[in-house]
């Protein structure tokens, strides 16, 4: 399957080293990244052994995609599924998508409150064919499916409860949204994110994450995923503007570095994970710390906060 432009030169060169990216969320050195900094590092150093194991297994960059955002929505230090940030009524809705580069096969919910895994609620509105689903209904087409079901409040921790009380006027915390990009052994691209949003937003607003082009996005260029002030990450078009950057002939990480500058001129910070068919890097985020690891075939995984 091509994407837009047609074929040129460097897509036909041989297909990067599998690899995989992962970040749980652009923010501040909150307290919580202060105090359970190494627990974090240990958590995403794991998740990407099991992911570099899949890969040298010969999994596809959807299925490596998937099993890293499900390992970090079920940290509850991260802001997705359990230890989600909280709505300002205190309840938890969960966004994710999940895209396939080889065929741009794409998924993403939105107002979740009962799926342990949003991800998996993703892969099901991308088997179904649709792109978007929504609250109850994307709940039952994901259930149905065999996702598990949750409480709303099985979802909420103390230390998220405790942030919502302390609200705007607290110190600045760390944001946790998770994502992953993934070149697998076959030279196919993915890209996942998952998240609760931002502590405190308003029941049924949405932010970048589950929204194709914006937040998440891949083709068989690139993948990228983003994290930080989904408002001004809509508004940017972050992730496709990156990927038809690369696809004009631009450096990954210029296309990446480009797309954040701009996000900040729309008074926006965060960041982003990005993976070009080629196994170029980019990593780059505006904001004190942004937790992220990267697994790279033959060698052992690197994670950093900061
Ligand atoms: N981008 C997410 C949102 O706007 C939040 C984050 O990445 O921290 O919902």
């Amino acid at each position: 399957v091509l994407s837009y432009p047609a074929m040129q030169a460097r897509d036909r060169e041989p297909a990067g080293p599998p690899t995989i990216l992962v970040h749980a969320g652009a923010g501040p050195m909150g307290s919580e990244l202060r105090e359970h900094g190494q627990e974090a590092i240990d958590v995403l150093g794991e998740i990407l052994r099991a992911a570099g194991a899949q890969l040298d297994s010969g999994a596809a960059a959807q299925a490596v995609v998937m099993a890293a955002v499900e390992g970090m929505e079920d940290c509850g230090l991260f802001n997705a599924g359990y230890g989600a940030a909280l709505c300002s009524d205190g309840s938890v809705e969960l966004s994710a998508a999940v895209m396939r580069g080889s065929d741009r096969a794409a998924g993403g919910v939105a107002g979740l409150h009962v799926v342990r895994h949003p991800i998996h609620a993703a892969a099901a509105v991308l088997e179904s064919g649709q792109v978007l689903m929504i609250g109850e209904h994307a709940e039952r087409l994901a259930l149905a499916g065999g996702a598990e079901r949750w409480a709303n409040s099985d979802f909420v921790t103390e230390r998220q409860r405790a942030r919502l009380i302390r609200g705007a006027e607290g110190p600045p915390e760390d944001r946790g949204t998770v994502g992953a990009v993934c070149l697998d052994a076959h030279g196919h691209l993915a890209a996942g994110t998952s998240t609760g949003g931002i502590n405190g937003q308003p029941p049924g607003r949405v932010g970048d994450s589950p929204l194709i082009g914006a937040g998440t996005w891949a083709d068989d260029r690139v993948a990228v995923s983003c994290t930080g002030d989904g408002e001004a990450f809509i508004r940017v078009g972050v992730a496709r503007w990156i990927a038809s950057q690369v696809a004009h002939g631009v450096p990954l990480q210029t296309a990446a570095r480009e797309a954040l500058d701009d996000v900040g001129s729309l008074d926006g910070t965060g960041g982003l994970i990005a993976l070009d068919r080629t196994g170029q890097l980019a990593l780059p985020f505006s904001t004190e710390a942004m937790p992220r690891g990267i697994w790279q075939a033959g060698r052992s995984p690197d994670v950093q906060l900061t």
